[in-house]
């Protein structure tokens, strides 16, 4: 049974060989994720695979993300404190968490209650409060808490869903995977006024994004 010294040793490992070796180059994020516990969102038989360089299963049918990806597509929302965050897709929380580390406050939004109820109680356990759960269809985004400077959808979506787009503040940022079932395009979206300019952040694999503008 490894302590929980061993598991810092092995987060300062992964946030060196997987992201750093891998370019991400922001302090606050690399920080974030060598001090959050990412093997207290995951059942404790996977602990020992918890910072492998890979996805893990949660139940459900669902993933944890790969760290490398967490650090991605967190990086391309360009968080520097004082935003209000709409991820889609909690899933086991560890996404929420980096965020809640990063931005001023997060909304989260997870399709499957078993899960939802699981991350909140991660998240209370590490003293993590500067987020709001809702169990929901998160391809709609949270009309009554918009605009978001920040919006990340952590499950692939087969279009671009328009109302996180209209969900954006000016200057925010949707960070998406959009594509196939199985293989997408990472896109991130910034609003500047009434333009919305694509970028084009490479290849990915996430579960579905099912609901009303998901599968
Ligand atoms: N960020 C999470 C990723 C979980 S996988 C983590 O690293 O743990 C993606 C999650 O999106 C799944 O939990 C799935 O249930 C959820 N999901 C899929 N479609 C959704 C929707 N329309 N609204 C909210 N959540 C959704």
């Amino acid at each position: 049974m490894s302590g929980t010294n061993d598991y810092a040793v092995r987060r300062r490992r992964m946030v060196q060989e997987q992201i750093a070796a891998r370019g991400i180059r922001d302090q606050r994020l690399l920080a974030a994720m060598s001090d959050i516990p990412r093997h207290l969102f995951m059942d404790q038989a996977l602990w020992p695979r918890a910072y492998e360089d890979h996805p893990l299963p949660i139940g459900s049918g669902q993933t944890i993300s790969q760290p490398y990806m967490v650090a991605v597509m967190t990086d391309a929302l360009g968080l520097s404190g004082g935003e209000r965050v709409l991820e889609i897709g909690t899933g086991s929380g560890y996404q929420t968490a980096i965020l809640a580390r990063l931005a001023d406050w997060v909304y989260s939004i997870e399709y499957i209650a078993a899960l939802s109820r699981r991350a909140q109680t991660v998240l209370e356990q590490l003293k993590i409060f500067n987020v709001n759960l809702m169990v929901g269809d998160g391809s709609k985004g949270w009309p009554e808490q918009a605009p978001f400077d920040a919006i990340i959808v952590t499950a692939g979506a087969p279009v671009v869903p328009q109302p996180l787009v209209g969900q954006l503040a000016d200057g925010g940022r949707l960070v998406v995977p959009v594509g196939d079932r199985g293989v997408q395009t990472l896109f991130r979206i910034t609003r500047r006024g009434e333009e919305l300019v694509r970028e084009d952040l490479g290849g990915c694999r996430f579960v579905d994004l099912v609901g009303e503008y998901g599968w």
